[in-house]
């Protein structure tokens, strides 16, 4: 059946003489892989609709119970020319769309998450600093449209909100239910009657040890609290959000933990080794 989309290609890659093997994330379908022939020919009728990171409107023919489709039209939309002229935007714009790829299943639509990836590489075109904000915002916020969203704003024992923590409490981040515990929750969950004093020492201990067996992280009230607004806030502000390299650092620890612990077979994301190098060379700003 001949049918359109909107898309954003994914990946594309050369095919024989003249064709290309193009992965596309549609509106529609989802991840869909497709063939467009004469693609590489001085000629061809698909311009720069072919490239990734390209937002296109797509007219395929779709083969039943086949892998491989046929792109019959492919129309740019949006070439984000800030992106594919500057390194740092592309590097964060590629790992989006890598995460994109290994998440997803193919033939699987899902709007919301089609909207997210077209509004974060809005974003990544526009933003004026700390592009890679908007890669933390987007992997947070997949793992919510997964059915993963974190309860990051308050002790899930005993309620008591970030603020009332303090910014030099210290907090354990759990996994598995992706919720926060205070440290005097921590402390009290694994305290027997009789020596609190021994335990408390033993609780503390056994939650700064970052691959616990229960899966639990220590983190700071600053990292979740940054965390939170990266889920929660609107995107366009997102890098807005300063984070000194420190902090940049946990977030992005925190997260791939997060990430692995609810998606097994995530890979780890070959585009953000690119942007390792900017972070090393950015100064302290307190958050
Ligand atoms: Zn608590």
């Amino acid at each position: 059946m001949i049918t359109k989309t909107e898309a954003v290609v994914l990946k594309s890659m050369n095919y024989r003489d003249s064709s290309k093997i193009v992965t596309f994330y549609t509106r529609r379908f989802g991840k869909v892989k497709c063939i467009a022939k004469g693609a590489r020919q001085m000629k061809s009728k698909f311009g720069a609709g072919l490239e990734p990171i390209t937002s296109v409107s797509l007219v395929l023919y779709k083969k039943e119970h086949r892998e491989l489709h046929l792109v019959s039209q492919c129309d740019a939309i949006k070439t984000y020319k800030s992106i594919h002229s500057e390194l740092e935007r592309m590097a964060v714009a590629l790992s989006v769309l890598e995460l994109v790829n290994q998440l997803v299943h193919e033939e699987e639509g899902n709007d919301a998450l089609y909207l997210l990836l077209v509004g974060t590489l809005d974003e990544i075109e526009g933003a004026k600093r700390n592009f890679v904000n908007l890669f933390f915002a987007f992997e947070i916020r997949c793992a919510s449209l997964f059915g993963f969203s974190p309860g990051l704003g308050a002790c899930s024992v005993c309620g008591r909100s970030l603020d009332d923590i303090g910014l030099d409490g210290m907090a354990v981040f759990q996994l598995s239910k992706g919720s926060v515990l205070c440290g005097r929750c921590v402390a009290s969950a694994s305290a027997p009657k009789d020596d609190p004093l021994r335990v408390r020492k033993t609780a503390l201990e056994a939650s700064t040890r970052p691959h616990s067996e229960e899966g639990n992280v220590r983190v700071s009230i600053g990292t979740l609290k940054a965390l939170q607004r990266l889920l929660t806030a609107r995107l366009d502000s997102v890098s807005s959000l300063e984070l000194t390299s420190a902090a940049g650092n946990e977030i992005d620890g925190t997260l791939r933990l997060y990430m692995r612990q609810h998606f097994e077979d995530l890979k780890p994301i070959k585009s953000l080794d690119i942007l390792k190098k900017f972070s090393v060379a950015k100064p302290e700003i307190d958050a």
